[in-house]
């Protein structure tokens, strides 16, 4: 079976800027999450970063992207608006898309959702516990009922997007709020998870369940009809 092709989307920009990041991922998101996904059987992972040309995310690029990985937080203002309709295009024709953490208020789930994806925030070494609220769903396959990150950035309700298609995680914050951390939407034909967890300073991207979610959500994200685009337009009265 041909292998699911990933496109690790990251801003690489705070591991250019601050040892603490720089620490934590030393190689840039981008690349612990392609060696994260890349470990499961069935995925081939690479990366694209904001200050490629096109932001390495051009027409053959993308054409050849099942699923497309965001993370982004300081320069969503940066990424050209011509390169957020190729992306979009590309979600309603298929592709997948998974957007981690800052990326709620990228340009591309923002365009997606239509809402203003604003929500609470607090930088203070929350622990977060995630629960399980579609037990069985793909996604949250191998994960149990609950699993914990012992340092996050606090996310809070309420979240500003439009009602999911499921909720598969709801998250618990120490200082005593709740947030929908992982939520799932089609748009066109394509499918879309937004998974909440993946603060810069934080090594939660090192984390087994957390890259165990992000690489079901690949396999659950991928195309499944690839080659057949919908008919649209005037039909005429046909014997068939
Ligand atoms: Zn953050």
């Amino acid at each position: 079976m041909p292998k699911v092709r990933v496109l690790v989307w990251n801003e690489f920009r705070h591991e250019k800027s601050d040892p603490t990041v720089q620490s934590v991922y030393p190689h840039g998101i981008h690349h612990t999450l392609a060696a994260a996904v890349s470990k499961i059987d069935g995925i081939a992972a690479s990366a694209a970063t904001l200050d490629e040309p096109e932001h390495g995310l051009t027409e053959a690029r993308l054409a050849e992207t099942d699923v497309l990985i965001w993370w982004g937080h300081k320069a969503h203002g940066e990424v050209r608006d011509d390169i957020v309709n190729r992306v979009a295009a590309r979600v309603l024709a298929g592709m997948g898309l998974i957007v981690l953490h800052s990326g709620h208020f990228s340009k591309i789930f923002k365009r997606l959702m239509g809402t203003s994806c604003d929500l609470k925030w607090r930088e203070a070494d929350d622990r977060e516990v995630l629960w399980v609220t579609a037990p069985g769903h793909p996604i949250v396959q191998g994960i149990g009922d609950h699993f914990t990150i012992d340092r996050e950035e606090m996310y809070g309700e309420h979240f500003d997007i439009p009602e999911p298609d499921e909720t598969v995680l709801i998250s618990w914050f120490s200082g005593g709020e709740v947030f929908r951390s992982g939520v799932t939407y089609r748009r066109g034909m394509g499918r879309i998870f937004y998974f909440r967890p993946g603060h810069e300073t934080f090594p939660t991207y090192h984390h087994p369940q957390v890259q165990r979610i992000i690489a079901n959500a690949v396999l659950w994200a991928a195309p499944s009809a690839a080659g057949l685009p919908a008919k649209y337009g005037h039909r005429p009265i046909a014997a068939d």
